[in-house]
């Protein structure tokens, strides 16, 4: 254990030494299925395909259960060019009934926040795991995220953001591919096929816990000192 401690502080040193100032962890924690790293290559995606077209092709999907239960298929909202891409877990009875992800209070709640640290609904891109919502609003199957997913990645692959937020550890666990904690995912800076990713709390875990806001808002300002960076 100290010997790969000691490994670690040498590396952080040479890192800092080699002029970096923010440190990278590789998206996947755990090794990744061969089925699963040809599922998460978005370089596959034809880049001429837009947003809408995309919509258009998939908004029947019938591919899981959740194609029979759902009201109205929840594609994304946003800036087709954001520099960054906000995504949740799957829709809620609100989202379900407009169409639209995050109109609910969880989704007010995220607005909120945007303006907090400077940001509008209008410029950020915000989509889900999920296109549909689970019935009672239970979490997602693996079965259906594996699903869906790839829709996902064809939206990140046309939208090009420089930095991914995750709200919430069922957004992040699935993009990670990894079973850690929001606490242990959360104040880092992964790498998600050359895109920044972070993780922060999922609104509707705000409205639950108050005291999570003000960190997340801190994950919000980090985010921005990226884009500005970057
Ligand atoms: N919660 C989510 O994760 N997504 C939504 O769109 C709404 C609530």
């Amino acid at each position: 254990m100290d010997v790969a401690k000691d490994k670690f502080k040498q590396y952080i040193i040479q890192q800092r030494d080699l002029g970096f100032n923010e440190l990278y962890f590789p998206a996947a924690t755990r090794p990744l299925s061969a089925r699963a790293v040809k599922r998460l290559d978005i370089n596959k995606f034809r880049d001429s395909e837009s947003l809408v077209q995309l919509e258009k092709t998939i908004n029947t999907c019938q591919k899981c259960p959740l194609g029979k239960t759902r009201t109205r298929f929840v594609f994304g909202v946003g800036n087709p060019k954001a520099e960054i891409i906000f995504i949740g877990e799957a829709p809620g009875r609100d989202e379900d009934l407009q169409g639209e992800p995050f109109v609910g209070r969880a989704g007010k709640l995220l607005d909120k926040m945007l303006t907090e640290v400077g940001l509008r609904r209008e410029e950020v891109y915000i989509a889900n795991i999920l296109k549909c919502r689970p019935p009672n609003n239970r979490d997602p199957e693996p079965s259906e995220a594996e699903e869906c997913e790839p829709y996902l990645l064809m939206q990140i692959k046309l939208i090009k953001p420089k930095v991914i937020c995750c709200l919430g550890r069922i957004a992040a666990q699935r993009l990670l591919q990894t079973n850690a904690t929001l606490g242990a995912m959360r104040e880092r800076i992964y790498d998600f096929h050359g895109v920044k990713l972070l993780v922060t709390f999922h609104p509707a875990a705000i409205l639950r816990t108050n005291s999570y806001m003000r960190p997340a808002i801190d994950d919000l300002r980090k985010i921005i000192g990226i884009l500005k960076e970057s």
